[in-house]
């Protein structure tokens, strides 16, 4: 003999009732099957949402009634097209018995607990009847039985507890002379000893079944769901989830009591000690393996099996100073929950016992408050201990499995991740069993939370990177680009999912948690996105709350880069060739630093000098390995380096300058690049990441262009001051050339000093040859203090640039 159990979903349509009756009539080729069934998919919910209406008095629970009803005869008038007039007319006279009863709610205006149980009773007795009318119709020897005859409980409505002696006695009996092949049991239902309809509890069908199963003996139990097993986690929070093969009793029950709704709890109880295996299957997919529950578990050696997780929980503190050392506080305060039938999900002592915490239901927190502070009214007035402390908006996460306690680092590694993703934790249990690490977390952090353990525990190290650009101009373009290129190649060596999840540019802003196509992103920019701001665009990114979040800012503006901080204190990474905050004041360049270490949330900015070349990253590893830097002398702007390549006595500067220009090698206003400000910039980010504490105005520079020129006011004037003074710049090379030197605008740091400006470069010198719009770096080191480490190469592009960023974001990734 065999039991399924055919949950909401796989009776929810005529089509997925087709499904089960297909099973079932294979099932029943070799042997005697029992099937429970739950009420067709959410119309236990419907009831109960018909019955609060019709308690509050709201007269739409005529039309949540109708719904229910046309539900119901639809599935019976597609399964049974024909001859179906004596189903009908059955399921209409229960279903005028329901509205009988939904009317009477409505006159009485009261809803209680026994009153409630009979109304969802209709759910299972109406698809009970409806799926063994089918059978019937289709030519099986099937019969439905109602369980209410047979499941005997107690008075506790909504939730009974079951009298086993007096079920398994009616189940056995009734079983013992039943002829039929297939036998319809509606799960969930049940009568008390005295006759009354009681239920076991939202999700009891499960139970139901593995009490028949525990009752008859079977081999086997089948729990027939909308999932291929239990997974790794709640596959609807967690996409990477995965079907479990295979699972210990004990990892069930954890698994299912900490919020695998897949499993309802109580339903290992009768089966564990006759040690009846469950299988879990999809009706959906009926091939997939499933789930086996039993004695044995798994043997593969991965310490964590699953991760779950409890909504809507409440955190209760009872504190004071006059608990310490007084036994007999905790046994007030559980007593005092019991006698309210509060569950207490999970509970955790300080070791000075000048507190005890503990997790509830979020619906039971009033009644727990009121209670406990009435029960230690007296001790409150005098001041031993506080009134009760409620948090709400909280969930329990935890972390199941039963080899957990044999390896070490588990919680670490937990806990770790957690921090990392800047996710607060309330309060922690472990079971003696250490088969439990379970922690209370804000509500609003419960899916983030979820996917960075499941990412840590099982996906083999692959890392989602959540990123999100903003400044889609030249740069951002190539980087959108190369992204899109590199996806595949990145997840399958280098085991990074990298998602472009926001876009932005000064107009428009888009965003997909799921990872944006980014197919037709321009389009997609322009036609969806919503209206842009810089505060809009971050408020989005702290929102949608995705684990590794990194903020690559593709633009030269302050604004963007005064919200780094904010960033980095939601632990999300930013990455930037705008190097305005680098370069301003040290205290903002030190706080970006402290916020980024004390957020775990990495500030990268290689891209601020020398574009694409790996400038920053090779003068942070030879510090982290101990070097350090005595001296650097570096060709660090394209611009200036184009301007005086192509300067000479057959040219004006003029001409070049504006050549420049329109070339796109200076900034729009060229006096940035001829200043030799931006230069200066970059040097002083190279002292700072070498260790020195400096600001701008520290370094030295003296400035090649004429006094006119330094002094001009607009780009017009400036401009102006080129043409007046070709005299000035003709004899700067005139001199470079009389000394067979090159011009090229240096910068320089040498033992903590740094300075920028035009030198002439004798024939020989490693700059003496640099071309185009490349860069130079020379790096002295007590490592290489005579051979400098040179890095050379373009300096300026858009594509350099966006690979010098994405090699940023996969620094992140590989972190
Ligand atoms: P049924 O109506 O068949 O009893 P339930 O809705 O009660 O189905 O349970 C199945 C659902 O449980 C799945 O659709 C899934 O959303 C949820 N669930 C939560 N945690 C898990 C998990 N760890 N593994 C599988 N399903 C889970
Ligand atoms: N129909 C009931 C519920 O929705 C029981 C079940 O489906 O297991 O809770
Ligand atoms: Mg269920």
């Amino acid at each position: 003999m065999k039991v399924l159990k055919f949950g909401g979903t796989s009776v929810g349509s005529s089509k997925n009732i087709t499904n089960v009756v297909s099973i079932l009539t294979n099932y029943a080729k070799t042997d005697k099957v029992i099937c429970v069934v739950s009420a067709v998919g959410g119309v236990t919910d419907k009831l109960l949402e018909a019955g609060q209406l019709a308690q509050s008095k709201n007269s739409a629970y005529a039309d949540a009634f109708s719904n229910i009803r046309t539900i119901h005869l639809n599935i019976i008038k597609e399964l049974i097209p024909s001859n179906n007039e004596t189903v009908l007319e059955e399921v209409e006279a229960r279903l005028a018995s329901l509205k009988n009863l939904l009317d009477g709610i409505f006159l009485i205006n009261e809803l209680s607990p026994k009153t409630s149980d009979k109304l969802v009773s209709y759910g299972e007795l109406l698809s009970s009847f409806i799926i063994a009318e089918t059978l019937k119709s289709k030519g099986a020897n099937a019969e439905r039985k109602n369980s209410q005859e047979l499941v005997t409980t107690n008075s506790n409505f909504t939730k009974a507890e079951v009298n086993y002696s007096i079920t398994n006695k009616n189940v056995q009996d009734y079983f013992k002379n039943s002829t039929f092949d297939i036998t319809i049991l509606p799960g969930f239902i049940s009568k008390s000893v005295t006759g009354e309809i009681t239920t076991l509890g939202r999700g009891g069908s499960d139970f139901t079944a593995a009490i028949v199963a525990a009752a008859l003996k079977v081999d086997q139990l089948e729990i027939w769901t909308d999932v291929s097993g239990m997974y790794t986690a709640n596959p609807k929070m967690v996409k990477q989830a995965l079907p479990i093969d295979k699972l210990s009793y004990q990892e069930a029950m954890e698994l299912s009591h900490f919020g695998a709704k897949v499993l309802y709890p109580p339903t290992v109880q009768p089966v564990l000690s006759l040690q009846i295996p469950i299988h879990i299957k999809n009706t959906l997919e009926p091939d997939a393996v499933g789930t086996i529950i039993s004695k044995d578990g798994s043997n593969v050696n991965n310490a964590a099996k699953g991760i779950t997780n409890i909504s809507n929980v409440a955190l209760l503190t009872l504190q004071g100073n006059g608990m310490v050392g007084i036994p007999g506080f905790s046994r007030r305060l559980f007593q005092t929950l019991a006698q309210e039938k509060i569950n207490v999900i999970l509970i955790t002592q300080a070791s000075s016992e000048h507190s005890i915490c503990f997790g509830i239901d979020e619906k039971d927190a009033i009644s727990a408050k009121s209670a406990i502070d009435t029960e230690f009214e007296n001790e409150i007035s005098l001041n031993k201990i506080d009134p009760i402390l409620v948090e709400s908006n909280l969930s329990i996460i935890a972390l199941i499995g039963d080899s957990m306690k044999s390896h070490q680092g588990i919680s670490g590694k937990m806990f770790s991740a957690l921090g990392k993703n800047n996710i607060n934790i309330r309060a922690i249990a472990q079971g003696a069993s250490e088969r439990n690490i379970s922690a209370i977390i804000a509500q609003k952090d419960i899916k983030k939370a979820l996917n960075i353990l499941h990412e840590v525990f099982f996906e083999g190290n692959t890392k989602q990177l959540n990123v999100f650009i903003t400044g889609v101009g030249n740069v951002g373009e190539r980087l959108v680009e190369q992204i899109k290129q590199q996806r595949k190649y990145l997840k399958e060596n280098l085991k990074i999912n990298l998602r472009v999840v926001g876009l932005s540019n000064s107009r428009k802003m888009i965003f997909n948690d799921e990872g944006l196509s980014l197919k037709n992103w321009k389009e997609q920019l322009a036609n969806e996105g919503e209206d842009a701001t810089l505060e809009g665009f971050y408020e989005s990114i702290k929102n949608l709350n995705l684990r590794n979040s990194v903020f690559v800012d593709v633009t030269a503006n302050k604004d963007v880069a005064d919200l780094y901080a904010k960033y980095l204190k939601e632990s999300i990474a930013v990455v930037a060739c705008n190097k305005i905050a680098c370069s301003s004041k040290l205290e903002k360049y030190k706080e970006l630093k402290q916020l980024s270490f004390k957020y775990n949330a990495p500030y990268l900015f290689e891209t601020n000098v020398g574009a694409g070349l790996p400038v920053i990253d090779t003068l942070n590893n030879l510090i982290a390995s101990g070097d350090k830097v005595t001296s650097i002398q570096a060709v660090l702007s394209g611009s200036l380096n184009f301007v005086f390549n192509n300067f000479n006595d057959t040219t004006k500067f003029y001409d070049v300058v504006k050549q420049a220009a329109a070339e796109g090698y200076t900034e729009p206003d060229p006096r940035i690049d001829l200043s030799g400000v931006d230069v200066a910039r970059k040097i002083l980010i190279l002292a700072r990441e070498s260790g020195t504490e400096m600001d701008l105005e520290d370094i030295e520079n003296t400035s090649f262009l004429s006094e006119a020129g330094v002094k001009s006011d607009t780009v017009d004037d400036f401009y102006q001051t080129l043409i007046a003074d070709e005299a000035h710049y003709q004899k700067l090379y005139a001199s470079a050339k009389a000394n067979n030197s090159q011009l090229k605008y240096v910068a320089e740091f040498n033992n903590g000093e740094a300075k920028v400006g035009l030198k002439e470069i004798p024939e020989g010198h490693p700059f003496y040859n640099l071309e185009g719009k490349d860069n130079i770096v020379m790096f002295y080191t007590k490592r290489y203090p005579e051979q400098p480490m040179i890095i050379k190469g373009a300096g300026a592009g858009a594509d350099v640039t966006a690979s010098g960023l994405f090699a940023d974001i996969i620094r992140i990734g590989n972190n």
